[in-house]
C-alpha cells in the first residue's frame, strides 16, 4: 500500500504512522525526520535546510523531491509505504505523480487529518513539554514563532492539496480531533474497503469476485 498522511504540525501524522508501520508493515517516510537527518549528518541538503526548517519555512521542491525520489527507490519502500510531510505544495504533489508514473507505482490513499486549528498550538506546546519531561533534545522548530510559521504554511501551502486529491477522488477525510485510537480505526476501516487493502502488505487480492 502506498499511503499520504496530510494534516497540520500536531495533527497526528506521526503517531497514525507509527501505528501504521506496525499494524501493516509499511514504512514511514518522514520528509521532516529525512531533513533533519540531513542537518544533523551536515550535508550540502541539510545546510540549505537548516535556516528554513528553524524558521518554521518550507525547504524548496526540488531538494525535497529529489530526497524522496531516492528514498522511494530502496529495498525497504517496496512493500509499501506512507508519505508523512509530502507532499506538502502543490508542484510537490505533481512531482509525486510524475514520479510514481515512472517508477510503475500508484498512491491507495490519500487521508487528511482534521484538526481545529485553535488546538494545535496547544497540542504541539504539549508535545514539548513531554519531550522536555523525558529529557529528550527538542526540534529547533518546536518554539512559539515557528510554530505559527508553520501554520501558516500549512493553511497557505499545504491545505490546497484538500482539494487536489478530493478531484482525484482519493482523499478521505478522517476527524484528527477523535482520540487515537479512533483516528486509527477509521483509517483502518477505510484501508480496508480498498481492494489492494485485503490481506497483509506482502499479499495481492488478484480476485475481483
Ligand atoms: P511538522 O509537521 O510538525 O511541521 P515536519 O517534521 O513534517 O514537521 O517538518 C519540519 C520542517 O521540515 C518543515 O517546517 C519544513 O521546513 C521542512 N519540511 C518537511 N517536509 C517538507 C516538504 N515536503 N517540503 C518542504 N519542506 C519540508
Amino acid at each position: 500500500m502506498r499511503l499520504i498522511l496530510l494534516g497540520p504540525p500536531g495533527a497526528g501524522k506521526g503517531t497514525q504512522a507509527q501505528r501504521l508501520v506496525e499494524r501493516h508493515g509499511l514504512v514511514q517516510l518522514s520528509t521532516g525526520d529525512m531533513l533533519r537527518a540531513a542537518v544533523a549528518a551536515g550535508t550540502s541538503v541539510g545546510r540549505t535546510a537548516k535556516d528554513l526548517m528553524d524558521r518554521g519555512e518550507l525547504v524548496p521542491d526540488d531538494l525535497v523531491v529529489a530526497i524522496v525520489s531516492g528514498r522511494i527507490d530502496q529495498p525497504d519502500a517496496k512493500k509499501g509505504f506512507i508519505l508523512d510531510g509530502f507532499p506538502r505544495t502543490v508542484p510537490q504533489a505533481e512531482a509525486l505523480d510524475r514520479m510514481l508514473a515512472d517508477k510503475g507505482l500508484k498512491l491507495d490513499a490519500v487521508f487528511e487529518l482534521k484538526v481545529d486549528e485553535d488546538i494545535l498550538t496547544s497540542r504541539v506546546e504539549k508535545r514539548v513539554a513531554e519531550m522536555r519531561g523525558r529529557g529528550e533534545s527538542l526540534r529547533s522548530d518546536d518554539n512559539p514563532e515557528a510554530l505559527q510559521k508553520r501554520l501558516a504554511a500549512y493553511r497557505a501551502q499545504t491545505k490546497p492539496l484538500v482539494a487536489y486529491y478530493a478531484q482525484k477522488g482519493a482523499l478521505n477525510t478522517v476527524d484528527g480531533m477523535l482520540p487515537i485510537p479512533h483516528v486509527a480505526a477509521a483509517i483502518d476501516s477505510v484501508l480496508s474497503s480498498l481492494p489492494q487493502a485485503s490481506g497483509s502488505g506482502a499479499a495481492r487480492a488478484e480476485s475481483s469476485s
